[in-house]
């Protein structure tokens, strides 16, 4: 147990998630075994990682009599999807800001649902996207026109109040690492937009955790995401204060919560940019299914956990028996990529 003091948060997602290990994958690529924090099965329609965070985003959301959201993503954004369902079940209004061109023909996997789930939608270039905070503020002013009190969610849902969504999860990944009795030295993630990252950090210092967290990034590079991850935690500390600690969140000095050499990148295994994937990728995915039952994404979790792979066999791991990889989901992110198999 521990004692930190959570904000308000709505009961979403469906956790615990099951925390299982890749036997059949260890007996044929050796290396310590890889348990799969299966944060793909935290719901359905509400899969993956975003859904923790929008238990706390949209807690305080409801609290401060919100009745429309606006967030943003590529195309097949499992954020945006997520923020979609969750928005029809609370019956508040929402809109999406998706980066790219607007598909040709029907729709498919994410974004197939999000209109489904009655999200209105606008396609906006990367250029465009470059002005999002612009994009953001005209769609804003367009729903308080209508009469709606709005909230504007970050790329991600990763902010100071999304962040909490790892913490939280973290605290359900040391009962289950005490449980199981298992000596777990690192816990790996795919980072995209930090907030998942940023969470796990802050979960591992508050709760004491006996394992160090990397993330493998998927985008950019480890300096952006090092840049990004401080960002969070420090909008994170802002609200932090109120009967939980006053000092030192995040900074060099001894008292501080986290330090930025908390922050451990895995850098390397971005590919040709975000959302493109390599054969070698699409061999993992097909492999892993096979293998595991276990299915990942090209753009997050398999980009991720193919880089993983690729470590271990680089023996960086050998000195550990077990490890975890937290499956973030992904899976209707996949279907796009169909003809790649
Ligand atoms: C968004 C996403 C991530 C990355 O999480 P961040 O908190 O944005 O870093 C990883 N995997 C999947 C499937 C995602 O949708």
């Amino acid at each position: 147990m521990s004692n930190v003091k959570y904000p308000k948060k709505l009961s979403l997602a469906t956790t615990p998630t099951p925390l299982t290990p890749l036997k059949r994958l260890q007996s044929k690529y050796g290396g310590p075994l890889i348990w799969l924090k299966r944060d793909d099965l935290t719901g359905n329609l509400l899969s993956g990682n975003k859904v923790r965070k929008l238990e706390f985003i949209l807690a305080k959301a409801l609290a401060d009599g919100v009745t429309a959201i606006i967030t943003c993503g590529g195309v097949q954004s499992n954020h945006c999807r997520a923020t979609a369902f969750a928005a029809a079940q609370l019956g508040l209004r929402c809109h999406l800001l998706l980066r790219g061109d607007q598909p040709q023909g029907a729709y498919s996997g994410n974004v197939f649902l999000d209109q489904l789930a009655g999200a209105s939608l606008s396609f906006h270039s990367p250029l465009a996207f470059r002005q999002v905070d612009e994009l953001f503020a005209n769609q804003k002013a367009l729903l308080e026109s209508e009469g709606h009190n709005v909230l504007c969610i970050p790329v991600g849902g990763s902010d100071g109040m999304g962040v909490w969504g790892y913490i939280n999860a973290v605290d359900e990944l040391n009962n289950q690492v005490r449980h199981q009795k298992i000596n777990v030295k690192s816990v790996v993630c795919a980072s995209g937009s930090g907030g998942t990252q940023a969470g796990l950090v802050l979960g591992a210092k508050l709760h004491k955790s006996p394992f160090t967290i990397f993330g493998i990034n998927i985008c950019d590079d480890a300096a952006w995401f090092e840049n990004k991850i401080t960002q969070d935690i420090r909008d994170w500390a802002k609200g932090f204060a109120n009967g939980n600690c006053t000092q030192g969140v995040f900074g060099d000095s001894p008292d501080s919560i986290v330090s930025l050499s908390d922050i451990q990148m895995i850098d390397g295994y971005v590919g040709e940019g975000y959302a493109k994937a390599s054969d070698a990728l699409m061999n993992t995915i097909s492999e892993v299914a096979r293998l595991e039952g276990v299915v990942f994404d090209p753009v997050y979790s398999g980009k991720a956990f193919n880089g993983l792979l690729n470590e271990i066999a680089k023996e960086r791991f050998n000195n550990e028996t077990d490890l975890i990889f937290i499956h973030t989901g992904g899976l209707f992110g996949l279907f796009p990529y169909a003809e790649r198999f």
